[in-house]
């Protein structure tokens, strides 16, 4: 293994395998840490060498932490794969994005830090190298490390979710003794391939979100293959990831040319049986072989880099959610209610709502009905429901038409998704056709349920629409999905026929007459004022 330091000798960056090389050579200048961190020793020293402190290195560096995900092999033009890995990664912007695994990490560890926010100042101590993880930061000893919050330090890989974004992919190559081995697939199959299925992104946020193919020297359609002077056979993705980035950078590549870059290995490179890995919210994803030829694969892990979780359910797991790419989403799909919702492409049509403070009615539109501009001025695509101390809530109508393909369990169907921040996993709570509502018991902790329910569907005509409500229940006119008509009459205790219009009028100058009448039961025959003004009789609408 190619072990690396972190460490300068007469002013050049050098590690730990040059150090055992020149050994022989009497290159006893060096440091004791940096002897003791190359497990070498002097023997061969002259003796009374004296060691040139000057060569020390730092004590400490900052790195910002990174959940990595990874994703199955994928043999299929979409996916329903479980999660293969996840690791926490340490990644050193200032030294040539130098990226650690951790190790030991203690129970008490907060592994709910933000990816790609959350800093981690390290001593040099606490950095190993380890035949299966690379390069490992070791939290064992807890007095070497500590975390901070960086909150207004966001680094410049924080990934922008609007506008044109340009790809990188960096295509590896290597030899295996004689052998050149390299991805079964060309630089211009990916080309073809990676840029056509990534126009998904375009389609689902109508141009406000588009990958180009990155421009420069050696790159051809966003593609540049690179010889890495490694035999990477066998080793494991964190060595070989790290092995790239350094080939990257002993060529001058300028990073902050590119958005997003893609690292595709060849099939012997040690991926362990992920097809595809991505650290969230930031620029870096790889691949395996031709995984990254499959849509789903390149849509969800480029969805990582955006900075999304994924989306399961209460029971199905991580991934189990199928309205969206960062579930088992389909390749034609686009993404679930709070990632869209965090994405922002919908935000013209977008509603956040908190019925605790009032009840809402309205009309949700597919995410096709805003992409091909039928959608109206009072209707949304996607609603939040927000509460006191509640996880919030995204509702969405889920319809699988014109460009927007979909499972059909979904289809017509208004999903609730909980999702208590932007990064955060979500998860569906319900998934509703007519007459069906989801409940959220004690909501804000008053006793009282959340009640989000679908009226009606209409798919006859565009803009296709479910008309849903959401109030807190108390048990007395609760809201209903009923529309009055204003003439429609009902009889009074004392044997008068009136109107809704009526008692609309009744309910703006006596509130409390109002409110009996719609609690009596129905007279001469017709039913009850409750049910035939039934808009009226809510007294609970705000
Ligand atoms: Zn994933």
């Amino acid at each position: 293994m190619d072990a690396k330091g972190k460490f300068k000798l007469n002013g050049t960056k050098r590690n730990c395998a040059y150090v055992k090389n020149n050994v022989a050579e009497n290159l006893c200048g060096i440091s004791k840490k940096v002897r003791n961190k190359c497990k070498v020793t002097c023997d061969t020293c002259p003796a009374g060498m004296k060691v040139n402190e000057a060569e020390e290195e730092d004590t400490e560096f900052e790195c910002t932490l990174y959940h990595v995900q990874g994703l199955a092999v994928d043999n299929s033009t979409h996916a329903g794969h479980g999660n293969v890995m996840k690791a926490i990664k340490c990644v050193d912007e200032k030294h040539d994005h130098d990226s650690y695994s951790l190790e030991d990490i203690p129970e008490d560890f907060d592994i709910s830090f933000q990816s790609g926010k959350t800093k981690l100042t390290v001593s040099n101590q606490a950095v190993t190298q380890d035949m299966e993880h690379g390069n490992v930061i070791n939290l064992k000893d807890r007095i070497a490390t500590f975390v901070h919050e960086s909150q207004d330090e966001r680094n410049r890989f924080i990934a922008d979710r609007e506008g044109i974004q340009s790809l990188l992919i960096v295509r590896v190559t290597f030899y295996n003794g004689g052998t050149l081995e390299q991805p079964s697939v060309t630089g211009d199959q990916i080309s073809t391939q990676v840029f056509n299925n990534l126009s998904r992104y375009s389609t689902c946020s109508r141009g406000k979100l588009s990958f180009v193919p990155a421009s420069g020297n050696g790159i051809n359609g966003g593609v540049m293959t690179i010889k890495v002077n490694s035999n990477m056979s066998d080793m494991v993705w964190n060595d070989a990831e790290q092995l790239v980035t350094d080939f990257m950078n002993n060529i001058g590549i300028a990073w902050n040319t590119y958005d997003f870059t893609s690292y595709v290995f060849p099939e012997s490179v040690n991926f362990g049986g992920n097809g595809g890995l991505a650290y969230i919210d930031y620029y870096l994803s790889m691949f395996w072989n031709s995984q990254i030829m499959y849509k789903y694969m390149i849509l969800h892990e480029l969805g990582h880099n955006l900075g999304h979780n994924h989306s399961g359910d209460n029971a199905g797991g991580e991934y189990a959610d199928e309205t969206g790419m960062m579930g088992v989403g389909h390749a034609n799909g686009c993404f679930n209610a709070a990632k869209s919702w965090y994405f922002g492409w919908y935000a013209d049509r977008a509603k956040s709502i908190t019925p605790a403070s009032s009840s809402w009615s309205g009309e949700l539109v597919p995410v096709n009905d805003y992409l091909n501009g039928s959608i109206q001025s009072d209707q949304q695509v996607v609603v939040q429901v927000t509460g006191v101390g509640e996880t919030d809530l995204y509702l969405m109508f889920n319809r699988v038409e014109g460009v927007i393909d979909g499972k059909a369990s979904i289809n017509d169907r208004v999903t609730v998704i909980s999702q208590d921040q932007d990064k955060g996993y979500s998860h569906q709570l319900s998934s509703l056709g007519v007459n069906q509502e989801h409940r959220s018991n004690n909501w804000e902790g008053k006793g009282k349920g959340l009640v989000v329910k679908v009226c009606s569907v209409e798919v006859g005509s565009h803009p296709c629409n479910a008309r849903v409500i959401a109030y807190i229940e108390t048990g007395n006119n609760d809201p209903s999905c009923c529309i009055e008509n204003i003439w429609a009459k009902f009889v009074t205790k004392s044997g008068d026929t009136k109107n809704c219009n009526w008692l609309a009028n009744q309910k703006e100058k006596n509130m409390s007459s109002a409110r009996n009448h719609c609690n009596r039961p129905g007279y001469g025959g017709l039913p009850p004022a409750s049910e035939t003004c039934c808009e009226t009789c809510q007294f609970n609408w705000a």
